[in-house]
């Protein structure tokens, strides 16, 4: 149990509840939140809820406060969770993970920026330089991907389009020497439509209201973003993001990164050459489209380092095998408008890509030597997209909404592993539990029934999206640019066209490769879980809305997680923390006992209280069941002091 502060803020931990039951977990999650406590635990796991404002509970003084603590020693907070991880990799040299969960805007990359600033903080005392140089690189690649892979939407003014798991790679001595980012699906549909009252990716117009005047007119851009039609819909809506101050950070942060300023230029490039794409118009010459402003094209080419002529082509035609034969097949005018597009979408997913990996050929661990240094030990921090139901549904949110299947499917198999873990380890018999199975029901708009909820999906697009082509003709043009930067971005342009005979795989099955894999990465590592929670849709730091935290309760299953945590034994602790807490109660241990062992002495004093019934002796902790007799002992501790 969380160190009880004043019944005033409520429960610090579910477990304690007085009954199991939704009115109770609900009326304890409102209260806290009312009164600033927005963290509460469910055992090792920290329930978190969106306070839409700043709050004091960050800085270097509470730190300290968790630092090297039990997780139960101090208020729920994720840095309890933080330093636990922390500490299982340090002293017991387990590779851990952070899971951080959540529908869109309950807070989860806010909770991934605060842990890996905790971690931070409490490591490499001695401040060795490749040390801190190493940290300042972790912390800064987060503005750089946000600016490129984050939007303004409906949910959430600096939302993730983009999932991320991100290894810290720590030495023997648990300072983080090096780091990986796996990037999962980023939303690229964006690039060229945005729903009303969304906008397209940040880096889009941080460039165009902080860039220079020189550097605009090097990209041939003008400020204005109602310029460009693929940024138009979202160019009007005022941001709390401000714009023009990001360009200058992002900007900062690549140098300090290690981007050379040729890479940083045609990553500018590349997203003016987006904007001009989205421009570009065909109009119609009897069957055959013709670009309509040829001008736009010679930008777009001098951008890319390409020929006009070579542009031209590609987005007119395509070259295609037939049999023996190679010929330029004209697109209609609707086929060059879904090649453009598409193209678009490509360079900038191929440019978010590449980000990627470039901060990971930085940041990566250089020159260990396990042989000298010991194990080289990791903590992951996994923020992805949470469960998202729209109006209209796509190919995007059926992925994502089958990421969080098997995000909840893994955490109820692990939570229950882990109680049954401790309690073998313990020598505490265990009664096995069942979780509840999923139905899926299939129809043309189609309807799956998630454990969140029901969710329709549109079939408009969707098997183009999964398909997911772009023009061979567009992937030769990119390999044969003569910016080096551009032409690695595209290895695949190499083939020609005869050579081009495997069908790619569909972006579904893409996804879904990676999410085993994740998974699997996951289940080998000692997981620790933080569930954001969104207490309104206005981004509110005053309404609890309460149908809308209750659904997010039920399907996160936190009252399930209650009643495992619950189901043999609500509270358990090392012998020796809780003569600690509770000598004092009993003449026996007070104020030192003459007892063989810590456990004898535990059980002398819970013998000398009557609450024998109620625990089972573990190894090295006590098992405690009921919540109350927890309650009863705190007010016997308190009667004594
Ligand atoms: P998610 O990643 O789950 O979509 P974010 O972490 O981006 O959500 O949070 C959305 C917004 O909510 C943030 O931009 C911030 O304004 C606010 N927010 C989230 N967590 C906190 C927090 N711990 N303290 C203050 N504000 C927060
Ligand atoms: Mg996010």
């Amino acid at each position: 149990m969380a160190e009880q502060e004043s019944l005033e803020f409520g429960k610090a931990d579910f477990v304690l509840m007085d009954t199991v039951s939704m009115p109770e977990f609900m009326a304890n999650l409102r209260l806290r939140f009312e009164k600033g406590r927005i963290y509460t635990f469910i055992g090792e796991v920290v329930v978190s809820v969106n306070p839409y404002k700043l709050l004091n509970i960050y800085g270097r003084d509470t730190i300290e406060q968790y630092k090297g603590r039990e997780l139960y020693e101090r208020p729920p907070h994720l840095f309890a969770i933080a330093d636990a991880a922390y500490k299982a990799m340090k002293r017991r040299s387990k590779d851990t993970c952070i899971v951080i969960s959540g529908e869109s805007g309950a807070g989860k990359t806010e909770a991934s920026k605060y842990i890996m600033q905790y971690i931070a903080a409490i490591t490499n005392p001695s401040q060795r330089a490749e040390v801190e140089r190493v940290k300042n690189m972790l912390l800064k690649s987060n503005c750089v991907l946000e600016a490129f892979g984050n939007a303004k939407t409906n949910r959430n003014d600096n939302s993730s389009r983009f999932g991320k798991y991100m290894d810290i790679n720590f030495d023997f001595k648990g300072d983080p020497i090096g780091g990986h980012i796996n990037n999962y699906l980023l939303e690229k549909s964006r690039v060229i439509v945005q729903q009303p009252g969304e906008r397209s990716f940040h880096s889009f117009y941080q460039l165009l209201q902080g860039g220079s005047d020189q550097i605009l007119r090097s990209l041939h851009l003008q400020k204005s973003l109602s310029s460009y039609s693929y940024i138009r819909v979202g160019a009007q809506l005022k941001s709390s993001i401000n714009d023009a101050a990001e360009f200058k950070v992002v900007a900062e942060a690549m140098k300090v990164i290690g981007f050379k300023p040729e890479e940083i230029q045609t990553v500018y490039k590349i997203l003016a050459a987006i904007l001009h794409l989205g421009n570009l118009k065909f109009v119609v010459d009897g069957d055959t489209p013709l670009i309509d402003n040829g001008k736009v094209v010679s930008i777009i080419a001098e951008l890319l380092s390409t020929k006009t002529d070579m542009v031209e082509k590609a987005l007119l035609y395509r070259t295609v095998a037939t049999g023996r034969d190679i010929i330029d097949k004209q697109h209609t005018e609707q086929e060059a408008s879904y090649g453009r597009d598409a193209f678009a979408k490509a360079i900038y997913e191929r440019l978010f890509c590449w980000i990627v990996t470039r901060i990971n050929d930085i940041i990566e661990v250089k020159n260990y030597d396990t042989t000298v240094h010991g194990k080289n030990t990791v903590i992951g921090v996994l923020d992805i997209y949470g469960f998202e139901i729209f109006d209209n549904n796509s190919f995007e949110q059926f992925c994502i909404n089958y990421c969080n299947e098997k995000l909840q499917q893994l955490f109820i198999q692990l939570v229950l592993k882990q109680e049954q873990e401790e309690y073998q380890r313990e020598g505490i018999p265990w009664k096995h539990l069942c979780a509840s199975d999923k139905i899926l029901e299939f129809d043309r708009d189609f309807r799956i029934r998630h454990y969140a909820g029901d969710v329709v999906y549109s079939v408009v697009g969707f098997i183009d999206k999964n398909k997911d082509t772009l023009f061979q003709d567009f992937k030769r043009l990119m390999y044969n640019s003569s910016n080096p930067v551009l032409k690695n971005m595209w290895p695949e342009g190499k083939l020609s066209i005869t050579e081009v005979t495997k069908r790619p795989l569909t972006a579904a099955t893409l996804f879904k490769n990676s999410m085993i894999a994740l998974v699997d990465n996951l289940a080998s590592k000692e997981p620790y879980y933080v569930r954001c929670i969104k207490p309104n849709d206005k981004k509110s730091p005053q309404i609890f809305d309460d149908e809308r935290c209750r659904h997010q309760v039920e399907y996160l299953g936190l009252l399930e997680n209650v009643r495992v945590r619950r189901a043999g034994f609500a509270f358990r602790q090392t012998y020796e923390k809780f003569l600690h807490r509770y000598k004092m109660i009993s003449e026996f241990t007070w104020p030192n006992h003459d007892l063989p062992s810590d456990k004898e002495a535990v059980k002398k004093l819970v013998e000398h209280c009557g609450f024998q019934d109620d625990v089972a002796y573990g190894k090295t902790k006590i098992f405690i069941r009921t919540p109350r007799t927890l309650f009863t002992l705190e007010e016997l501790r308190a009667q004594m002091l």
